[in-house]
């Protein structure tokens, strides 16, 4: 054991606090290992009865009349492409200032992302910047609830309806987030993630939620090799469902995903509260966030340098996202060559500090009392 008492630049560290503070941690309970040593015992381990409880359950809980469990948030977005149509020729809108999985689904049906810049404040996807990139050949707009914190909805709705466009929400920073009282994603096509880090995690896993009956058959099919009874195949699909096992962890999640949404927003009050020197996103009005990431804005030149002063006191960050997609060499490669302002300046700038509702008090204020000591030793204030 090492007994040196931790200092970091004259803040003591608490003793409680633990040497590495992680950007994430997830929490399963005694019932969810009990649940999953069920399923071992079954000898059931593929999708079967669990999953159909956790869709229900799932479905419910967001308010949709349909929710669909695939492999991971990635084969959601895929699915909810080819379930409807999207393919060669069309184009799909979306952010460059999310994971690259969001785009990439695009490519892979083989239609055309399309990057429209973000919202200053909230690096959402601005809704007239989003209208200014539809074309005769837009299909779909593709949001990302970006950190947890749900898009300007009622904005996109209105441009959907107006041009005839398909909605599909990337709510893998945003499971339980509202937009006015209304959970995301069910306003379009819910995409889920429940990738480890994620609010609520299977390991790997993914949820697509939809109102629409023949749209969620069709996402049935395309997970199970297009089939419609065993051996039937009615369309082309491949294999994306969900095992028993993660089913059975992510029931057990969902009992808590209220409660772990709501320390995440008390963490941010903390954060909100007491953080100095830096810049905080605006959280969308009349919703309510979930806080996935709590990223702030350090100017551009200090960002990485502050990262890696937090690092060296044990505090894990995070950047997301580094690069805007568009300069991402895949998309270099194919001919992309935007230039977002917003989201150029926001790859600079922003900063992901830890927040997971097993993060202690004592750790927080660690946190805080570091970023502001550091702020002020890098700004000379
Ligand atoms: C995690 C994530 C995904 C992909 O989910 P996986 O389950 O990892 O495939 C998609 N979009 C965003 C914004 C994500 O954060």
């Amino acid at each position: 054991m090492n007994e040196t008492v931790p200092q970091v630049r004259g803040i003591p560290v608490p003793s409680r606090v633990a040497m590495k503070i992680p950007m994430a941690r997830p929490l399963i309970d005694e019932e969810t290992r009990q649940a999953v040593l069920e399923v071992l015992e079954s000898g059931r381990l593929a999708q079967g009865p669990r999953v159909l409880e956790f869709e229900e359950r799932f479905a419910e809980w967001n308010e949709v009349p349909f929710a669909i469990a695939v492999s991971s948030g990635t084969a959601a977005l895929l699915l909810a492409l080819m379930a409807l149509g999207v393919g060669p020729g069309d184009e799909v809108i979306t952010t460059p200032l999310t994971f690259a999985a969001t785009a990439n689904v695009v490519l892979f049906v083989g239609a055309r992302p399309v990057f429209a810049d973000i919202d200053p404040m909230t690096l959402n996807l601005d809704p007239e910047a989003v209208e200014r990139r539809i074309t005769a050949r837009t299909r779909a707009i593709l949001l990302v609830h970006l950190y947890g914190n749900p898009c300007e909805m009622e904005a996109f709705q209105e441009l959907a309806e107006r041009y005839g466009l398909a909605l599909i929400e990337d709510a893998a920073h945003a499971p339980g987030a509202l937009y006015q009282g209304k959970p995301v994603g069910s306003f379009g096509i819910g995409c889920f993630s429940f990738y480890a880090t994620k609010n609520i995690t299977t390991g790997e896993g993914g949820m697509i939620t939809t109102g629409d009956p023949r749209l969620a058959r069709r996402l049935r099919m395309l997970r199970d090799h297009g089939q419609s009874a065993k051996y039937v195949h009615e369309i082309l699909g491949l294999n994306f469902r969900m095992t028993e096992l993660q089913a059975a962890i992510g029931i057990g999640q969902l009992i808590h995903i209220d409660s772990w949404n709501a320390r995440r927003r008390a963490l941010a009050a903390i954060y909100d509260a007491r953080l100095r020197g830096v810049d905080k996103l605006a959280i969308t009005p009349r919703s309510t966030p979930v806080y996935h990431l709590y990223t702030i804005r350090v100017p551009a030149g200090l960002r990485d340098m502050l990262r890696q002063r937090l690092e060296e006191a044990g505090i894990e960050t995070g950047v997301h996202y580094p690069i805007p997609l568009y300069r991402q060499p895949l998309y270099q490669r194919l001919g992309y060559n935007d230039s977002l302002p917003v989201a150029e300046r926001a790859t600079q700038e922003v900063l992901s500090l830890p927040i997971h509702p097993a993060l202690r008090e004592e750790e927080i204020l660690y946190v805080i009392e570091t970023v502001n000591t550091l702020m002020d030793e890098l700004t000379g204030g």
